[in-house]
């Protein structure tokens, strides 16, 4: 365990004081109950606050805090497959916490896992085996890169400055939703060619190699599972299409690492992005359980083929909004308003 030291004691116990009581209020009512949290990549405050993308990973310090946090609290952090044991048993007061980590890029390997390690608790790693293979373009992490490491960039024969952290962040928003409208993988093979970027070379700058996945296999500490071929919106497919990214990510996973993955997580994972008879294909391909975003709590009961998981966004650097999704407020609020 490390040293828990990264914020003002007042904070915390602000925070604590503040929303515990909420979620031993709902424990009284309603006996045990599972938060499942998911996040893509993880980076220094340092880094974090320049980063065009923030939103899109944690800071690592957060991170450290909140796992420092739960052990305090009495959560126990567990694997997805521990999840479900504990689900089925569903015991009065029993508290735990899932972090999975989608898609794997090389922070997983190199920040991420050490630092789970350094608590002695797990994550679960839902690997799109696209990234791996390198199939996959991963147009997000290159057209950050280049944002982020340049005063200057070329966007169709646009010459934009981006010279502070806040115009890094702006053009990023703006070409990122631009690529989104359009075929995302052409337009960042454009734009590497109009900036001198060697793609290949910037993939595995991002990517998390079967030789990492390789090296985590054997640890007690990291559950790997599947999360596609392609991070293909799995709603949007054929049956048989569907399948295929489902089965096919399972097979590969068995044929790299000679190792069987029991539990699945859907790309984007909102109600629109996978549905009854995705769950069912995933069941279908042979997995144990399948994960989507849509927020909420897992209580005996759950339906293992569309677990709950709360996305934790890097601007949610705060104990007390982690306290009211482990409370199962956001998943409420959320169903009321109708994000799912
Ligand atoms: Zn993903």
């Amino acid at each position: 365990m490390v040293p828990i030291a990264t914020a003002p004691p007042s904070r915390r116990s602000g925070a604590e004081r503040l929303v515990r009581p909420m979620g031993a209020a709902v424990d009284a009512l309603l006996g045990s109950r599972g938060c499942l949290f998911t996040f893509h990549r993880a980076a220094p405050p340092e880094l974090w606050e320049r980063l065009p993308n923030r939103n899109f990973y944690l800071d690592l310090d957060f991170l450290d805090e909140l796992l420092g946090y739960l052990a305090r609290t009495g959560w126990s952090v567990v694997t997805i497959e521990e999840a479900l044991r504990r689900t089925a048993r569903g015991r009065a007061g029993d508290r735990f916490v899932n972090f999975s980590v989608d898609d794997c890029y090389r922070d997983t390997f190199e920040a991420v896992i050490p630092l789970f390690r350094r608590h002695g608790v797990p994550v679960t790693l839902f690997v799109t085996t696209g990234i791996p293979d390198g199939t996959l373009p991963m147009c997000w992490a290159g057209l950050e890169d280049v944002l982020l490491n340049n005063d200057r960039v070329t966007a169709d024969g646009e010459t934009i400055a981006v010279p502070t952290a806040e115009a890094k962040r702006a053009a990023y928003d703006r070409i990122a939703a631009d690529w989104d409208r359009d075929v995302p993988a052409q337009r960042y093979a454009t734009f590497c060619a109009e900036n001198g970027v060697d793609a290949e070379a910037m993939h595995w700058k991002h990517a998390m190699s079967w030789e990492m996945l390789d090296a985590v296999r054997d640890d007690p500490l990291v559950e790997i599972g599947g999360h596609t071929m392609s991070h293909a919106r799995i709603s949007s497919l054929s049956a048989a299409q569907a399948f295929d990214e489902i089965d096919g990510c399972r097979r590969r996973l068995r044929e790299r690492l000679g190792v069987a993955c029991h539990h699945f997580a859907f790309p984007y994972g909102r109600s629109g992005d996978c549905g009854p008879r995705d769950f069912d294909l995933v069941r279908e391909a042979g997995f144990a359980s399948g994960a989507t975003t849509r927020k909420g709590l897992v209580r005996r009961g759950q339906d293992a083929y569309r677990l709950p998981r709360v996305t934790l966004g890097g601007s949610q650097r705060h104990l007390a909004l982690a306290e009211l999704h482990l409370t199962g407020m956001t998943g409420v609020a959320a169903r009321v308003l109708g994000r799912v």
